[in-house]
C-alpha cells in the first residue's frame, strides 16, 4: 500500500471504542444479545424510526429489505445507475431485475425522478435512492410517485446517517430524517462510513410487518434467538421462513454505540471542512462541487468535485498520487460492469459523464483545514 500522506478517510477510534470492546469480552456473550438490542435501541431514537435491526453489514441489509418486500422473479426494481454495486448484486440475488436510472444532475447525482417515472412498468415493484454523499435525493416527488404507483420506496442510506431531511415542499412530517422516510432502508459501518465497525449495518422501517419479516430472515427464519433461551424466556424454537445468518454480533455492536455517540459532532466536522474544501476549490476554472448550496442539509460523508473534462479529472488524480493523497472515484457507473452487461443502461448519459469527471478527495472528522488546504492547492498545482 502506498503511503499516503493523506488518507481518503480515517477512524474517529478512541478509549470509547477499546472499553466497548473490553466491555463484551468481559461480559462472556458474544453473539446478538444485549448490546445489539441496545444498538438497535438508540439507533433507532436517532433516525426516529419504529424499527432499527442490526445485520452483518448493508449488503445483508439490502438483501433482507427486498426479501422482506416479497418479490416475484421478475419484477423490477428501479435503482440509480450510479450507486455502490451492493444495490444491483442484491437485487439479482433476490432474483428481480434492477432497471437503471440517471441522476438529476452532475451537480445533484441521485436518481432522477423524472427518469423513474419513465422507466415504471406493470412489473415496477421497487425504487431505490441513494442519498449520495449523504445528500438526501428528492424524497417528495419520489414519495408521491411510488405512493400513486403503489410500488415500495427503499433507500439505500449507507452514506446519509444522522440526517434531517429538509422537504423543500413542506409536505413531508418535520423533523424527519433521511432512512425513515421510504418504507425500508439500509445502513453500513463499514470502516469508511460516518459510524465505523469494520463491518456492520442496520435495517430500518417504520412499518411492523417488514421489521417482523427482516427480524425473521436474518436469523434462519426462527421463532427465538439463542439470546432468549439463555435467557430462560424460550426453550425451543420454531423456523417459520427460510432465512439466512445475517446477524450482528455483541463487539461490533458495541463499538457502534462508541461511534453513534460521536456521529453527530463528527458529521459538523465533516460539514465544516466540506465548506473549507468549497472556499479553497472556488477559484478552479470549470470544476463543479455537488450539492453546494446544501452543506447544511448533509453528512459530509464524501468530499466530491466534478472537473471541467475526464482528462482534467485524470490529470488531478495523477497529481494528487503523486503528492501522496488518496483519492478515489464514486462510483463507477453499474451497468458498465461486466456482470451488469445483461442489463444495459442506454439511458443513463449524466451518470456516465458524472464518472468521467468526478474525483472524491480525502474527508474525515480529525482532518484539520490546514489538511484541506494541502489538499487544494496540491490539486491546483497538479492543472
Ligand atoms: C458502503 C455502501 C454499501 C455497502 O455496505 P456494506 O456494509 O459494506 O455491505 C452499499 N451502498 C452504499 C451506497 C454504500 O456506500
Amino acid at each position: 500500500m502506498p503511503d499516503w500522506r493523506l488518507p481518503l478517510s480515517d477512524l474517529d477510534f478512541g478509549p470509547e471504542e477499546m472499553a466497548a470492546v473490553q466491555r463484551v469480552v468481559q461480559s462472556r456473550w458474544l453473539s446478538l444479545g444485549p448490546e445489539v438490542r441496545a444498538f438497535e435501541e438508540e439507533f433507532a431514537a436517532l433516525q426516529k424510526a419504529h424499527h432499527a435491526i442490526a445485520v452483518a453489514n448493508a449488503t445483508a441489509g439490502l438483501h433482507l429489505a427486498f426479501l422482506a418486500l416479497k418479490l416475484e422473479p421478475g419484477d423490477e426494481i428501479i435503482q440509480p445507475a450510479l450507486n455502490f454495486v451492493a444495490t444491483a448484486n442484491m437485487t439479482i440475488a433476490a432474483r428481480a431485475t434492477p432497471v437503471f436510472a440517471d441522476i438529476v444532475d452532475v451537480c445533484e447525482p441521485t436518481i432522477d425522478p423524472g427518469h423513474v417515472a419513465n422507466l415504471l412498468t406493470p412489473r415496477t415493484r421497487a425504487v431505490v435512492v441513494m442519498h449520495y454523499g449523504g445528500n438526501v435525493g428528492r424524497m417528495a416527488e419520489l414519495t408521491e410517485l411510488c405512493r400513486e404507483r403503489r410500488v415500495a420506496l427503499v433507500e439505500d442510506a449507507c452514506h446519509a446517517l444522522g440526517v434531517p431531511y429538509r422537504d423543500p415542499s413542506q409536505r413531508a412530517p418535520h423533523g424527519v430524517m433521511a432512512g425513515s422516510i421510504g418504507d425500508v432502508s439500509a445502513f453500513s459501518f463499514f470502516a469508511n462510513k460516518n459510524v465505523a465497525t469494520g463491518e456492520g449495518g442496520m435495517v430500518v422501517t417504520n412499518r411492523d410487518d417488514l421489521a417482523e419479516r427482516v427480524r425473521l430472515l436474518r436469523s434462519h427464519g426462527m421463532s427465538s434467538l439463542s439470546w432468549d433461551r439463555h435467557q430462560g424466556h424460550a426453550s425451543s424454537y420454531d423456523v417459520l421462513l427460510h432465512g439466512y445468518n445475517y446477524r450482528l454480533d455483541e463487539i461490533h455492536a458495541a463499538i457502534g454505540r462508541a461511534q453513534l455517540a460521536k456521529v453527530m459532532r463528527n458529521n459538523e466536522r465533516r460539514r465544516r471542512l466540506l465548506g473549507a474544501y468549497h472556499q479553497g476549490l472556488r477559484g478552479l476554472p470549470g470544476w463543479a462541487m455537488p450539492f453546494a448550496d446544501r452543506i447544511a442539509d448533509s453528512a459530509g460523508h464524501l468530499m466530491v468535485a466534478v472537473a471541467p473534462t475526464p482528462e482534467v479529472r485524470n490529470k488531478a488524480v495523477a497529481g494528487l498520487r503523486h503528492a501522496r493523497i488518496q483519492t478515489s472515484l464514486h462510483y463507477p457507473c453499474i451497468p458498465d460492469f461486466k456482470a451488469f452487461a445483461a442489463w444495459p443502461g442506454e439511458t443513463v448519459k449524466l451518470s456516465r459523464e458524472f464518472t468521467a469527471r468526478a474525483i472524491s478527495l480525502p474527508l474525515y472528522p480529525a482532518m484539520t483545514e490546514t489538511q484541506v488546504g494541502d489538499v487544494c492547492q496540491a490539486l491546483a498545482g497538479a492543472l
